[in-house]
């Protein structure tokens, strides 16, 4: 017996057009800012930058309700700038990097923390932490023309109002440049691709009927509520 489905592709609004822009894939840079990565304890040394991936069904519209996913009891922020790949390249060299970028958002990489713990002490993939549904709820993406280079400029997050982080982009450990140069050694990156460019210190738990809004200057804010977990899918949130 045969069967068809419809398949669609993934997008971001783009702001100020109609047309929205269609998500290849999706890669995030693990860890990008020093004090990010010493309250995850680990040593902020400039070693390579390495890289997770979701996948591109995942994004989420600015505005959304994001149900409790399950099979956590400690889901996380982690605010983030994105990059809007715009060209193929491999071998990028840094500064030919900006060539590359078509635009730029706010996005939050969701985390599943205990599962991502639990696969570090295991040795084993990210996926479960990183990689779930609706885990990349991002803004709509401002073409780099109209915003120039995003090196620099306040990245700032909040749960119900309060400020939870807040940092500047020129403080990333890899600058932009250098981890589209890094990526593009590994893979061929396409138009499409969106890269999540790591997540400053402060990063924490929300719950069910919170709010999370976030932004980084010169791209405007990103805003979503954590809902209840779907009907009969185990997603408690701890009190
Ligand atoms: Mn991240």
């Amino acid at each position: 017996m045969s069967f068809v489905f419809p398949l669609t592709t993934p997008s971001v609004a783009i702001v100020g057009e109609s047309a929205r822009f269609p998500v290849r894939r999706i890669f995030c840079v693990g860890r990008n800012y020093a004090a990010h990565a010493r309250e995850m304890g680990k040593d902020p040394d400039k070693e390579p930058p390495f890289f997770f991936t979701k996948p591109a069904d995942a994004v989420v519209e600015s505005g959304a309700t994001i149900p409790y996913p399950p099979e956590t009891k400690n889901l996380h922020y982690e605010m983030e700038l994105v990059l809007a790949i715009g060209r193929e390249g491999t071998n990028i060299e840094p500064e030919r990097a900006f060539d590359y970028i078509w635009g730029y958002c706010c996005g939050i990489d969701l985390t599943r923390r205990d599962l991502q713990g639990q696969a570090k002490d295991m040795g084993r993939p990210w996926d479960w932490g990183k990689a779930f549904d609706q885990s990349a709820p991002v803004s709509a993406i401002h073409n780099a023309s109209e915003v120039g280079r995003l090196d620099k400029g306040r990245i700032w997050l909040a749960v119900n109002g309060k400020v939870k982080q807040d940092s500047d982009l020129s403080l990333m450990i890899w600058p932009i440049a250098d981890i589209i140069a890094f990526l593009s050694r590994s893979m061929k990156i396409m138009p499409g691709d969106l890269v999540m460019t790591g997540t400053p210190e402060g990063v924490g738990p929300v719950v069910p009927g919170d709010r999370i809004t976030g932004g980084i200057d010169r791209l405007g804010e990103i805003a979503v509520n954590i809902g209840a977990a779907e009907a009969g899918r185990i997603g408690i949130a701890a009190e």
